[in-house]
């Protein structure tokens, strides 16, 4: 699997279907959720919304967005609800809010795993993290030093709204950074994928 096709690459989230033929987990299709940017835009929650659904979200928590952080926490709670009633794991948007969604989690006695998507945190964080039941999401914009503490079984990789860099070339900076064979990265990748995801798409 050296000469990798990029069938073989997952996206593990992103906001345009496939450019070159990778597996993609696109938002509003295979997830969806209320964004703590949207709200006043009062989206349906994702109930309902059928066979395609991997994953509850983007949700979360943004202290730096214009929305009252009020109704970020009830709308959040409802998600991780949902989230909780589908069994489906959650990808969250967090920006300078982890303490709350800890509580919120442990409030609700949350099970389901949570994807930090787009993470930009340092290590110490993400290994803080890690027994909290915590996946990270890892796209353009990262810390090397977490992608390399980042257990493997928990890192994902993404392209997010980035449509010029395809998610091979991060595919391929992750196993540098790693030091392990592409193919290696990519078996991981899809080892990732079905323990998060119990259907297919
Ligand atoms: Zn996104």
């Amino acid at each position: 699997m050296d000469r990798s096709a990029s069938h073989d690459y997952i996206d593990f989230h992103s906001h345009h279907p496939s450019l070159n033929g990778e597996r993609v987990i696109q938002d509003g299709i295979h997830t969806r959720g209320r964004h703590p940017w949207h709200l006043e835009e009062n989206l349906p929650s994702a109930e309902g919304v059928g066979e395609h659904l991997l994953a509850i979200g983007e949700s979360g928590l943004d202290k730096l967005c214009s929305t009252p952080y009020d109704l970020q926490l009830r709308v959040f709670r409802e998600e991780v609800v949902l989230s909780e009633q589908l069994r489906l794991p959650l990808l969250l948007h967090c920006v300078r809010a982890i303490d709350d969604v800890l509580l919120i989690r442990r409030q609700l006695r949350a099970r389901q795993p949570i994807i930090w998507h787009g993470y930009r945190g340092h290590a110490q964080q993400l290994l803080q993290l890690l027994p909290h039941g915590f996946y990270f999401s890892f796209g353009l914009h990262h810390s090397p030093q977490a992608l390399v503490a980042c257990p493997l079984d928990r890192l994902l990789l993404e392209t997010d709204d980035d449509i010029l860099h395809p998610i091979s070339d991060l595919y391929a900076q992750a196993a540098q950074l790693r030091a392990i064979a592409l193919s290696e990265l990519i078996l991981q990748m899809h080892t990732n994928f079905q323990t998060l995801f119990t259907t297919f798409f």
